[in-house]
């Protein structure tokens, strides 16, 4: 596929580290889905995407080309894309595992665990203002406890960017009544994407502080690289995003909230050269946004 968008000049080289990331997750054996795989997908499309989508893990086309979301879904896919005024190869597309569970059955929650940090790492490297979550694996990261069938097509901010929760594609195409809800939804991308550009992006702090985090919680998934069992899978410490879904405040936790007047919301300022203002309280109530349905 052709890398680059509307947005920016010609195709965008992938920087350094994401070439390094896509050959780790293709050698990967971190998990016991490297042994069932073909091809390991990393993911596809702009590495300076504005809009990144998230979602669960590959399929059988997706496994034998090594490729994101090209099957049946894939092709919904573009179509929602293109209803949201996007195209492939201006948006990132990244799913929770990166290999095929067999048969497509739904991922381990160890498998995801021993994942997040290859889906972590491509977030702090593309930095994208908005993030699609594709199906419930996806949701479940960025909206923990939530319900897809409540909050579909809405959004909320976490870590400076704004999260919008989309039921799978394939759902659509199992449920004839689903596909004009997805359709409908995906009309909503272009007014969010538009809230997003006017947000701050997340500081560096904060990437930071994911990374190190999800390069913490792997610590605590073992596998054996020979059986590919489990070994020891704790409970790993909460992550940033768990504590605020506990209302605990997090000490560094300071994304914006998001202004649902345009005009209000404050200029973008150049990347990374806001300083963080003590917050007048800590982003701890994700509002639920919805323009359209409120
Ligand atoms: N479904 C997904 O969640 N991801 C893909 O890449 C393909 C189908
Ligand atoms: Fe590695 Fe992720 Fe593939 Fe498991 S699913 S082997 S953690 S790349």
């Amino acid at each position: 596929m052709t890398r680059g968008g509307q947005h920016a000049p010609g195709p965008t080289p992938a920087p350094a580290g994401m070439r390094e990331l896509v050959a780790q997750v293709k050698t990967c054996q971190l998990c016991r889905l490297a042994k069932t795989r073909t091809n390991a997908v990393p993911g596809d499309g702009n590495t300076a995407a504005e809009v990144m989508f998230v979602g669960e893990g590959p399929g059988y086309h997706e496994d034998r080309q090594g490729l994101p979301f090209v099957g049946a879904a894939g092709s919904f896919l573009n179509e929602l894309l293109s209803i949201a005024g996007l195209s492939r190869p201006e948006v990132y597309i990244a799913n929770v595992v990166k290999c095929r569970p067999p048969n497509n059955r739904d991922p381990e929650p160890d498998e995801i665990a021993a994942c997040a940090p290859y889906l972590e790492r491509q977030i702090a490297l593309i930095n994208p203002r908005v993030i699609v979550t594709l199906g419930r694996y996806s949701m479940a990261k960025f909206f923990p406890g939530e319900r897809i069938s409540k909050i579909h097509g809405t959004a909320r901010v976490v870590d400076g960017r704004l999260c919008v929760a989309m039921y799978h594609p394939a759902a659509g195409l199992h449920q004839a009544s689903l596909a004009d809800i997805i359709r409908s939804d995906f009309r909503k991308l272009p007014l969010y994407i538009e809230q997003a550009r006017k947000m701050l992006r997340p500081t560096a702090e904060q990437v930071e502080e994911r990374l190190v985090e999800a390069e913490a919680a792997r610590e605590f998934v073992v596998h054996d690289p020979d059986t590919a069992e489990v070994i020891e899978h704790p409970t790993a410490p909460p992550t940033v995003m768990q504590r605020a879904a506990q209302d605990e405040p997090p000490a560094a936790e300071t994304a914006p909230e998001p202004q649902p007047e345009p005009q209000a919301a404050p200029e973008p300022p150049a990347a990374g050269a806001r300083k963080r203002k003590p917050a007048k309280q800590e982003q701890t109530d994700y509002k639920q946004l919805s323009f359209f349905d409120m």
